[in-house]
């Protein structure tokens, strides 16, 4: 994905994303850092087409973002947002069938694929015990997943989360994760999500791009970046690495 020139403000007095090029790999884990208000979700927003760029480009391979229609886009990316909002009467398994829709042709019913990628999304989210189980009665993690899984049915190149587990507990979050990695490293899914846990970035990730102010103040391998300095100028927190015995990156933050 190339993104050249993009500028964006919310008040026109006030440009606020200014990016002049950002590369971010295909067929990588991306994830963006930054403080609260540096952009990052408005960043996602922007690549999936749901805020208009004042001026500049992005590109999906040779295609413009702003040249798709909405079912064109839909079905080369997804999203899934920080909170998202589910009609309560749906069943895990009629949320997940909505990632289809952008694949319907006219009104056209389900196909023999749509089933297989119900499916196989319902599978890979580990839903299968769910799948008839309203929305609202399930845990935050599952409801988490179900909207993962909807994003997974859309079969798409790229998938975008925007802090994919901001409301689960640890455990959760580590499933999360490793999910996102399994769809990356198992079916070569560009992933591009935004995540607070500086850590977890630092391991679940092979780029991570920093925000500060709606700019990108860096941007490249994790253990190359995120130095002590970085995070300190960015994020005002000291900071010391230690490395574990299995050669493992860990951020420890310190007393000020
Ligand atoms: P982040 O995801 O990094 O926390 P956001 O992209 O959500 O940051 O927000 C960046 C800035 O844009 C913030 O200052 C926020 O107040 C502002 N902002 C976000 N959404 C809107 C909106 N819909 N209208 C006006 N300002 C907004
Ligand atoms: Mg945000």
């Amino acid at each position: 994905m190339d993104i050249k020139n993009l500028a964006f403000s919310y008040d026109r007095n006030q440009p606020f994303i200014n990016l002049k090029h950002l590369e971010i790999p295909d067929g990588k884990v991306t994830t963006i850092i930054g403080p609260n208000g540096s952009g990052k979700s408005t960043l996602l927003s922007l690549i999936a087409g749901l805020l208009k760029p004042n001026s500049g480009d992005i590109y999906l391979g040779n295609q413009k973002v702003a040249d798709l229609s909405a079912k064109e886009l839909a079905k080369k990316l997804a999203v899934v947002h920080q909170q998202n909002e589910a009609p309560s009467h749906y069943t895990v398994r009629q949320l997940v069938n909505v990632g289809r829709y952008p694949h319907r042709k006219g009104l056209a019913g389900m196909t023999e694929a749509d089933e297989v990628a119900i499916d196989t999304a319902i599978q890979q989210t580990a839903l299968g015990k769910q799948e008839a189980c309203n929305i609202n009665e399930l845990s935050g993690g599952q409801r988490q997943r179900a909207w993962l899984a909807l994003s997974l049915a859309q079969d798409t190149e790229y998938l975008l989360l925007d802090e994919p587990t901001t409301y689960l507990d640890l455990h959760h979050q580590l499933e999360i994760l490793g999910s996102v990695a399994t769809l990356n490293k198992m079916h070569n899914k560009t992933i591009i999500m935004v995540l607070h846990d500086l850590n977890q970035a630092m391991q679940y990730s092979d780029e991570v791009i920093v925000m500060h102010h709606g700019e990108v103040v860096a941007q490249g391998v994790p253990e190359k970046i995120m130095t002590a300095e970085l995070i300190d100028e960015v994020f005002h927190l000291p900071v010391q690495f230690i490395v574990d015995q299995h050669g493992q990156n860990h951020m420890l933050t310190l007393k000020k």
